[in-house]
This record gives structure tokens, C-alpha cells and sequence, in this order.
């Protein structure tokens, strides 16, 4: 098959490979409906991540199963599933506590962006839909398994809850989930931090009440402005960059919690600033399995449209232009049509 191979920073490849197949009994072959390109593709593109070996990318998926190893007991072939880009078994004590992406046996997904991938630990990582989901359902069920469900656990790390004061710090496409996250969530205030037009009408769309386009210093003024001084109860860390954490706790209130899924890249914090900001914070690789179910629902029954932060589309064939598209930033996030 015709698949997505980094070679090196820069070189990325649609090329003949070996069609994947069940390597363990715990594993599952599926036909992808459709694939994209992540945010996180990004670092080792950018030569920000060791490329030491040529590279099967792609760790967002959904599709049909086609084939199951002999243990797989919970998902059969002519299903439609969704699974995390977290490989995870869902039985071990860290699974059970809802923290998937931590789990005993976890393996991050890779080798999505092709039109057939393997996935190992089939049973604790893939939920099957009761019926094969209309078409147009494809890109809001493919930007369930990873943008929208790290979006969802960065609101809700943060403690969002019905009538909160949310900030969002960061435009891209996970930012734009979890301001759409906090709105499900009932937040009454959803403040987006953004400065690109496109993103900030998306944002708008998505439930932000206000945009701030000041960063910063001017930016946490602003945001003290909206909040009568008293910056928000939940703040999102959206992006990973030690400017933005400083945004984010400095527009967090006391008490308040900042839910980061921004992979940090340089980042480090004051003790005695956090000791005296008396702020809380949870972050990591997103236990997406555990939003997967209820997140599936909301889109099966038409409450959101997470696939519209797809704004640019692209044959399989022309991945090379999606990655540069998404380093250049002329697109939020590319799907890719296999
Ligand atoms: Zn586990």
C-alpha cells in the first residue's frame, strides 16, 4: 500500500510499503476512513524530535475492522471504531483510574496516515459505533480520536464546570477543541487568546464569548480587565511554549486550575510563584479512551461538529503539501482522503 513515511526533517513521503498485519493475538487491522495530520507531526518534521530511523506516521484514525487477532473478544470485523491515539489495555490499575495514557502497557498508535493500519491492544483501545456512521460523520468521529479528545481533557483538567470563566491559551487546532470543549461543559465566559482572524471566527463558533489578541504582558492585562481583576477559574494550555504556560498562570486566578496538554518545549516554573499563586494543575498525553464513548455519542447525535477545524483536505497522495501547509500555518489541520 501507499503510505506516510518521514525520512528525515523536511522529507516526508507517500510511498509503497508492506501492507500492515496481526503481529500479536491482542491486535486489530483496520480500513481507515479517513486520517489527517497532527499538530505533533509537526516536531520531528521540524527536526525538533531525533529522526533516527525512516518513520510510518499518523496516530489518528478511524475506520472499519477488517481483521482481529485471536484473543481480540470486544471488536469484530465490519465494525466501525474509534480508538486513541494511547494504546492502552483498560484493565490495569491506571486505565481503571481513568488515566489511559498512563496505562501499564501503553504504545502510542502510528503508521494512521496510510489506508490500513494495525492496532495493538484492540479490546482496551477501540469503541465500535452500533452501526457503520454515515459519511459525513468522518471527520467529526476522526477529530474524536486525538484533537477534540485532548481538547476535552485540557477543560477538563481544568476543572471546568457549569458557569465557569474559561481562558483558552493557544489558536491551534487543539485550542480551538477545548474552547468548544468548555462550552459543552456549560462554561458561561470562554475567553480564546488568538490572533489569526480565520481561527478567532472559528473560536467564535465554537463558543468563545471574547478573543484576546494581545499576548504576554498586554495579554494577561487584558485578561484581568474581562475578569474584574480576578483572573479565570480554568485556564487551557494549548500550546507548550514557556511563554504560554506563563500566560497561563498568570491569568489563572488563585484557587483556579490550569488543565495543559501543550507538550512543553523549554519550560520550566518558579516554585515559589506557584507556592504563593496557589495554583493547580493537571496536564499529559490525553487519556482520550476514557472521553471516547461520550464523545462519540455527542457527534452520532448531531450536538457538535469537531470535524470543522478540518479546513484544508488532501488526497493521501499529496501529504507532503498537508505537513507543509500545517508548518507554514496557512492550515489549522489537514485531513488526509485514503
Ligand atoms: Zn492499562
Amino acid at each position: 500500500m501507499l503510505a506516510t513515511v518521514l525520512h528525515k526533517p523536511g522529507d516526508i513521503r507517500c510511498e509503497e510499503i508492506a501492507d500492515p498485519k496481526i503481529l500479536r493475538p491482542t491486535d486489530a487491522i483496520i480500513k481507515l476512513s479517513a486520517s489527517c495530520i497532527c499538530g505533533s507531526d509537526l516536531w520531528p518534521y521540524r527536526g525538533l524530535q531525533p529522526v533516527n530511523a525512516p518513520q510510518h506516521m499518523g496516530h489518528e484514525y478511524c475506520g472499519i475492522v477488517v481483521e482481529v487477532g485471536a484473543e481480540v473478544r470486544t471488536v469484530r470485523p465490519g465494525q466501525f471504531v474509534v480508538g486513541s491515539f494511547c494504546l492502552s489495555d483498560n484493565t490495569c490499575p491506571h486505565c481503571r483510574f481513568g488515566f489511559q495514557s498512563s496505562c501499564e502497557q501503553r504504545e502510542f498508535m502510528s503508521g494512521a496516515q496510510a489506508p490500513y493500519a494495525r492496532v495493538p491492544l484492540a479490546d482496551g483501545t477501540l469503541v465500535a459505533t452500533a452501526e457503520v456512521p454515515p459519511a459525513e460523520l468522518v471527520p467529526d468521529l476522526l477529530a474524536v480520536s486525538d484533537v477534540l479528545g485532548t481538547g476535552w481533557y485540557a477543560a477538563d483538567a481544568a476543572e471546568v464546570r457549569e458557569g465557569s470563566t474559561v481562558v483558552v491559551v493557544g489558536d491551534g487546532a487543539v485550542g480551538l477543541m477545548g474552547v468548544l470543549a468548555a462550552k459543552e461543559m456549560g462554561a458561561a465566559r470562554i475567553i480564546a487568546m488568538s490572533r489569526h482572524e480565520s481561527r478567532q471566527k472559528l473560536a467564535r463558533e465554537f463558543g468563545a464569548t471574547d478573543i484576546v489578541a494581545e499576548r504576554g504582558e498586554e495579554g494577561i492585562a487584558r485578561i484581568k480587565d474581562l475578569t474584574g481583576g480576578v483572573g479565570a477559574d480554568s485556564v487551557l494550555e494549548c500550546v507548550g511554549t514557556g511563554e504560554s504556560f506563563d500566560q497561563a498562570l498568570a491569568c489563572s486566578r488563585p484557587g483556579g486550575t490550569i488543565g495543559y496538554v501543550g507538550v512543553p518545549h523549554g519550560v520550566s516554573f518558579d516554585g515559589q510563584k506557584l507556592f504563593f499563586g496557589q495554583k493547580r494543575m493537571l496536564g499529559g498525553p490525553a487519556p482520550v479512551r476514557r472521553f471516547l464513548p461520550d464523545l462519540m455519542d455527542r457527534v452520532l447525535q448531531g450536538r457538535i461538529k469537531p470535524g470543522k477545524v478540518f479546513d484544508l483536505k488532501l488526497p493521501l497522495a499529496e501529504v507532503a503539501e498537508g505537513y507543509r501547509a500545517m508548518d507554514e500555518r496557512r492550515a489549522i489541520k489537514v485531513m488526509l482522503e485514503v
